[in-house]
């Protein structure tokens, strides 16, 4: 069931983007790159690693490796190279997703993103990282951009629901998470807007082909 997910979501992906992103890196196959680990435990062990060399220093974190990884729906590890890649996933926290569908493709574009992008300018820590995630969502939410807010078909009716029953405030879609999410997101597509053929080619050429932006132009984009 989740393998099918995961190929749903890189389906998505390779779809909008994959005439962009190299055949190297596209010749993965979903069950290649996913791991969808069985326990806490597992899951936190693969996690402790990359939370030290990459997410605690890039974040400015303080606290166990345990402690975040506990709360993470996915991660990929950042590795120079695709071929030791992959998209490690949590899962008890993939069941509490809002839309894990949208995770699966978000980390996919990850996965897919050139290590000058991913993780080498995401560990420039600063703003780096938010502007890593803002423009990885809004390269994620292009592929589902016939739906309502950029939100997959699923989350559209798990919302709806949702306004039924009780507020949506697991996983990835937590309230913090949400708004850190929105902000990085609005800050990137506001960044498009400015000249939407022109930066659409400076994103995608940065994300999937390491063609870095001016740092000056880039620097606009901002949390
Ligand atoms: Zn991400």
């Amino acid at each position: 069931m989740s393998m099918e997910i995961a190929k749903d979501g890189m389906a998505r992906v390779l779809k909008r983007w994959g005439f962009l992103i190299p055949e190297e890196v596209r010749r993965y196959k979903a069950e290649d790159i996913f791991r969808f680990h069985e326990s806490n435990v597992s899951f936190l062990d693969a996690f402790h690693m990359t939370y030290e060399v990459l997410f605690k220093r890039a974040n400015g974190l303080k606290c166990a490796s345990d402690q975040i990884g506990s709360g993470c729906g996915a991660f990929v590890t950042p590795t120079q190279s695709h071929e030791a890649r992959l998209i490690h996933v949590h899962p008890d926290n993939l069941k509490k997703e809002f839309d894990p569908l949208a995770l699966m493709s978000h980390e996919y574009i990850h996965f897919a993103s050139h290590s000058a992008f991913y993780p080498k300018y995401y560990g420039g820590g600063g703003d780096n990282p938010f502007r890593v995630e803002g423009a990885t969502e809004w390269l994620n939410l292009q592929c589902y951009s016939n739906y309502w807010d950029g939100l997959t078909p699923t989350a559209v009716a798990q919302s709806r629901q949702a306004l039924i029953d009780a507020p949506p405030t697991k996983g990835r879609f937590t309230r913090k998470n949400r708004a850190a999410y929105r902000t990085n997101y609005e800050a990137t597509k506001a960044w498009i807007k400015l000249d939407s053929v022109k930066n659409t080619s400076k994103l995608v050429n940065y994300v999937f082909r390491g063609i870095s932006i001016d740092p000056k132009d880039f620097s606009s984009i901002r949390p």
